[in-house]
């Protein structure tokens, strides 16, 4: 008999098994958008099929974008799929924010194709065909509020077209522990779960038992740190209640407080933080509008298509290099090259006027500043178009300094090497931060009328490792293997 080699496409098995028939889309994913959510749940339902196609049912715990993309593409190919959700309704993370912009490609710049937010794309001369995946007709960056909003539009004709679809939200208290002490030793033993007093989304009414052969954990990344110590003036309360900050996926007070001349103080060196800063120091919302503000004046514009293909070469190995390095570090090398092209183009005077016609003017009589206060010397994980985009403005007001360019303008100050102690109420939204420069003994301060931090996520809250009880060193091995870079779309 000839031998048959078969080969099976099993990245996306690979990158998220976390125990046998169990995968885990989000836990340990730091800097992914909600697109590559999408495209990693996608994927994982594509492999999960080619290596057995005969599997019935699938049960996916969490209803963000990845969960929803796994759960509608494994219904279309005749799987029964019960999504549970822990909130009121599916994507309620993204549903709560109105003041954040966000866009499937908005962070692929400076490739061309990120000005255009359409989902799939839409321009046949530069990609295939892609017909069943999530679609998203805006074409600017739209609120994360309108984005959930169509996503969950998407999801519900999708589900009226799968009748094995179900979905049950509020699944909180003795449901949650049911289902956690299901994850943790029912579905090895291979039992029933009991779903038969669930709430369930639109007119299904139950009741339902499942079987699943596997399970998809797309829980989340976890809870995001917001939190900073409360300080007297002279040293931290680390007993007290801490100072809590907005949530990223939260409305925010940061504009209406930079629009009404107050001071902004930002912590934290990653994405959020530098989106923060250019919503601080910018009229704009996001920053394409930014850059098309920037590109309104022709000999700017000209000076930003010199340093494009630069600058996408430079993102485009930091995040080659991120995939096959731990090390955040990493990013270090980005940094300082995105800074050195900036300073290249701050010395002309074209892209200074733009730059600076981009800022907030500041009302007479009064100084305002955005503070942003980072523990390294470089900024982390974060895309290019906002790592780019603050560098820029930075570069700019250092250079304007001397001739005086930016004086009616919001300042920017930049402090490196900044280890914060905590937060200090001085009057009504009137705050100092107290902070601990690197080798330094004598704190300095910062006011502040709003302060946001941006630690990212607090590692010990990732729900996956929860549920299935991993060990820190099981998760970090399977990580490396999911941060490599996926498609755009699939
Ligand atoms: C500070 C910050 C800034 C970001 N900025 C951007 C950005 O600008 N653009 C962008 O595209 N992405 C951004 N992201 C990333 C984006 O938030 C994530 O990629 C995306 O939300 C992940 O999708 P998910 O479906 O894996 O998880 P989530 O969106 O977190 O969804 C998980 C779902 O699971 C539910 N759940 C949790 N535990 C349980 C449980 N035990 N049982 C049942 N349900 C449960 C939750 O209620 C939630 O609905 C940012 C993230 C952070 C932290």
């Amino acid at each position: 008999m000839k031998n048959v080699l078969s080969v099976f496409d099993c990245f996306g098995l690979l990158a998220s098994k976390v125990a046998p028939n169990v995968f885990d889309l989000s836990s340990g994913q730091y800097h992914v958008s909600l697109r590559d959510q999408i495209v990693r749940g996608r994927l994982l339902v594509r492999d999960l099929c080619a290596v057995n196609s005969s599997f019935d049912s699938l049960l996916v715990v969490g209803a963000g974008a990845g969960g929803l993309a796994v759960a509608v593409e494994a219904a279309k190919r005749g799987k029964r799929v019960v999504v549970l959700e822990a909130s009121g309704t599916p994507m309620w993370r993204q549903m709560s924010a109105s003041r954040r912009y966000v866009g499937p490609f908005m962070y692929e710049w400076p490739w061309q194709f990120s000005r255009n937010q359409e989902y799939p794309p839409k321009d046949l001369t530069i990609w295939d065909h892609f017909e069943t995946c999530p679609t998203l007709s805006a074409v600017k960056p739209s609120t994360a509020k309108e984005f959930a909003g169509q996503i969950l539009g998407w999801f519900d004709a999708q589900s009226l077209a799968c009748p094995e679809l179900h979905t049950a939200v509020d699944v909180v208290g003795a449901l949650q522990k049911r289902v956690q002490e299901y994850l943790r030793t029912g579905f090895r033993t291979d039992q029933s779960l009991d779903l038969s007093d669930m709430s369930w989304r639109g007119e299904f009414t139950g009741p339902l038992n499942i079987k699943p052969e596997y399970i998809v954990l797309a829980a989340g990344m976890g809870v995001e740190n917001c939190t900073l110590p409360h300080h007297d003036g002279v040293e931290a309360k680390k007993e007290e209640d801490p100072f809590k900050g907005t949530m990223f996926w939260e409305d925010d007070a940061l504009q209406e407080h930079a629009k009404n001349g107050g001071d902004i103080v930002v912590i934290g060196g990653g994405d959020g933080a530098l989106q923060d800063v250019l919503r601080a120091l910018t009229n704009h919302d996001h920053p394409m509008q930014t850059l098309e503000q920037l590109e309104k004046c022709k000999d700017t514009a000209e000076q930003l298509e010199r340093v494009r293909e630069q600058l996408q070469t430079i993102d485009s190995q930091a995040r080659l290099m991120a995939g096959w390095s731990w090390d955040p570090s990493e990013w270090r090398v980005a940094d300082r090259l995105c800074r050195e092209v900036t300073a290249g183009l701050a010395v002309q005077a074209c892209v200074r006027t733009s730059v600076i016609e981009c800022l907030r003017e500041l009302d007479a009589g009064r100084g305002q500043k955005v503070t942003l206060l980072i523990k390294e010397t470089y900024f982390d994980k974060a895309y290019m178009l906002n790592r780019f985009l603050v560098h820029l403005i930075h570069q700019v007001l250092e250079h304007a300094k001397h001739g005086g360019e930016a004086d009616k303008r919001i300042g920017f100050d930049l402090r490196t090497e900044m280890n914060v102690q905590g937060v200090q109420k001085v009057g009504a939204e009137k705050y100092k931060v107290h902070c601990l420069k690197a080798e330094e003994i004598v704190t300095t301060s910062f006011d502040a009328d709003y302060i946001a931090v941006r630690f990212g996520i607090d590692r010990k809250s990732i729900p996956g490792l929860q549920m299935v009880h991993l060990r820190g060193d099981d998760q970090r091995q399977r990580t490396t293997l999911s941060r490599l870079p996926l498609p755009f779309v699939v």
